[in-house]
């Protein structure tokens, strides 16, 4: 490194970086493996049973519905929610919501595990709070809370009027003579409707990890985001009493992991924790709200406080941090907040390769302290050492938590270093890992979703859009798209989420500035008394160009990253990665370039006839 000296003390102090650059190497590659995201098995046929819903009654049955709606919203998750919202603001009447569970709520309706809750910032995570009049109760809201405020949001906007729950779509035709969409469903259902906007979320299909013998296994098993409460006992805030009796393991360290563990080393006899790969936990410090803080609040609080959070998160440009926790933290030391500051106390710019190993260094001192706390919480020196994380802060998603480690400490708790090999083999009996069995009752995958697999493939349907091309045929190499929302060939159907738009670790920021595009998009064609959009041909081409080039910024750090749903499990062309075909140039760019494109009132590339 050759950083000044008051730019090594701002990044942290001088370490040895070329000893942890080449442990983090080192343990990349003990993870490295041929069959990458082929390692995981599907939820279906005979292991469709992990993916039932376990929180409604069997048995629903109603009759089909053959009509006409002016504007379908698919996926009741936030996503739709906010697009409900929106469309309802924008005096849209005809609307029908289509969920496959249950309920409206998204990851919120299934992730009902113990402990689960959003480690954003509530106050920001949580919509619409103003408009709903609503405060959450804690800085991080538990699952519950949210689940119940995405059913306020229902009702308050009335998107359950009209709404088919418990119905999965199972195909959408694009007709020509009549201009509108044809909706089929597993219910015999066949609509038609003049709009569709998919909201089905980026990490929706639970996987499985590709283990030889997991159905051998006689003990009882579930995913996270089915939680089998019959099972377990307990709810949301531990207390899981059926397991005191149990020998429980857990497959998975992730950011699910981490906030069950906890209970279940509470609730469990004896568990089990197999863990290939450690996820990187810092502090978290929640506590209830303050009413005095609450009660002190401006009309038009929440969308400032969401815009300071996202302008930290997204490397913009601010002194002032209102939300002030542990991700407005790394994201001050870690990225361009971090250069900035850099650039201020030298008075000039930085030079690119400073830019870049300023960064680093500031990494590695991050990861130092999250590797220092373990070693201060956990008391067995082996556990300590195995759970410690050796990559870069990035690289796979940061957890936040004051329980995960001092679980560790409990005597009925074992971790189950698989030194990155993960499980070797199941029997009827249990899990094998390197040669020992695990005797165990009870197995839970906290595996995660599926991601890099083709977007209609996760959607559970393909689409046949304008003379009877499939999306998977026209998004066959790499989506397609002007401003990741409309595709060519495909009039009227919008795409909310992650398919070439721009993230942001406030997931509900970046969905609300959809979902205000497409309202804004309805409700001009409308008002020109139009009824059919689509985005030509070259203006989609142009933007899948600008896409494809800002993605090659972040390949290289993602290809010396432990492998995982970020990097495509590590391949090399990382084609796959959750960002990988997201908008580069990050969120604050790609709200500016929808803002400009609203601004123009021509909507410049969309055919409007
Ligand atoms: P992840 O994909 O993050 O984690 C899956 C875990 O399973 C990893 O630890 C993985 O290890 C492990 N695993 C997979 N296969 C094997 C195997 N064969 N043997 C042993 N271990 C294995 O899923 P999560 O459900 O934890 O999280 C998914 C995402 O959901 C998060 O990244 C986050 O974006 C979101 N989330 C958000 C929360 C919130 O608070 N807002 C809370 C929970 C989740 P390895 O790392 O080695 O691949």
């Amino acid at each position: 490194m050759n950083l000044p000296p008051e730019l090594v003390e701002l990044a942290g102090g001088a370490v040895d970086t070329d000893a942890l650059h080449a442990r983090y190497l080192s343990e990349r590659d003990k993870r490295l493996r041929e069959d990458g995201n082929a390692q995981y098995t599907e939820a279906k046929a005979e292991f469709s049973r992990y993916v039932e819903d376990p929180y409604v009654e069997p048995g629903l049955t109603r009759a089909p519905v053959t009509d006409e709606v002016e504007f379908t919203i698919i996926g009741g998750g936030f996503g739709g929610l906010m697009m409900g919202a929106r469309l309802r603001e924008a005096g849209f009447e005809d609307i029908r919501l289509v969920e496959a569970a249950g309920d409206v709520g998204g990851t919120w309706y299934w992730n009902r595990y113990p402990g689960a809750m959003c480690d954003v910032e509530s106050y920001c995570y949580l919509p619409l709070l103003e408009e709903l009049g609503y405060m959450p109760k804690h800085k991080y809201s538990f699952a519950p809370e949210i689940l119940e405020h995405s059913r306020n949001i229902a009702r308050h906007y009335r998107l359950y009027d009209n709404a088919l729950l418990q119905t999965s779509i199972t195909g959408m035709e694009w007709d020509e003579a009549t201009q509108h969409w044809m909706i089929s469903t597993n219910r015999g259902d066949r609509f038609a409707t003049r709009y569709v906007a998919m909201a089905n979320g980026p990490l929706s299909r639970p996987k499985l990890p590709g283990i030889p013998g997991i159905n051998d296994f006689r003990g009882h098993t579930f995913h996270t985001s089915r939680w089998d409460y019959a099972y377990t006992g307990g709810d949301n805030a531990g207390g899981l009493t059926g397991l005191k009796d149990k020998r429980v393991g857990i497959i998975g360290t992730g950011a699910t992991a981490v906030q069950c563990i906890p209970h279940l080393g509470e609730g469990a006899r004896e568990l089990y924790v197999f863990q290939r790969t450690p996820s990187s936990v810092d502090v978290r410090n929640n506590g209830p709200t303050d009413p005095v803080w609450a009660a002190s609040l401006e009309p038009g609080w929440q969308a400032k406080r969401m815009e300071n959070f996202n302008i930290l998160v997204s490397g913009g440009d601010t002194d002032e941090d209102l939300v002030h926790d542990g991700w407005t933290d790394i994201y001050r030391r870690l990225t361009g907040n971090a250069a900035k500051e850099a650039s201020r106390r030298l008075g000039r710019r930085l030079t690119r390769e400073e830019r870049g190993e300023l960064m680093a260094l500031a990494d590695y001192n991050k990861m130092n302290q999250v590797r220092a706390r373990v070693d201060e919480i956990v008391k067995d020196p082996v556990t300590a050492a195995a759970l410690k994380p050796w990559y870069r802060q990035f690289c796979k998603r940061p957890c936040f938590h004051d329980e995960y480690l001092p679980t560790y400490n409990r005597p009925n708790v074992t971790l189950v270093d698989t030194h990155g090999q993960g499980v070797e083999r199941m029997t009827e009996r249990g899990v094998v890992v390197d040669g020992k069995e695990y005797e165990l009752d009870c197995l839970i995958f906290a595996t995660g979703f599926e991601v890099g697999t083709s977007y209609t493939r996760r959607a559970g349907y393909d689409i046949v859009g304008r003379g009877g091309k499939t999306l998977s045929e026209h998004w066959g190499e790499g989506l397609r798209t002007l401003h990741g929302l409309t595709t060519h060939g495909f009039p009227n159907c919008f795409f909310l989420g992650f398919t070439q738009t721009a993230i942001t670790i406030s997931v509900p920021q970046a969905l609300n500035e959809q979902a205000n595009h497409v309202a804004y998009i309805v409700s001009q064609v409308r008002d020109r008394g139009a009824a059919v959009l689509e985005p030509t041909e070259e203006a989609e081409a142009a933007y899948v160009q600008e896409v494809r080039s800002l993605a090659r910024m972040g390949r290289r750090f993602y290809e010396e990253c432990t492998p995982g749903y970020y990097n495509s499990e590590g391949a090399k062309d990382n084609r796959a990665g959750f960002f990988s075909d997201m908008y580069g140039a990050g969120p604050l760019k790609f709200f500016q370039v929808l803002e400009g494109w609203r601004a123009t009132g021509e909507m410049p590339g969309l055919e409007v006839r």
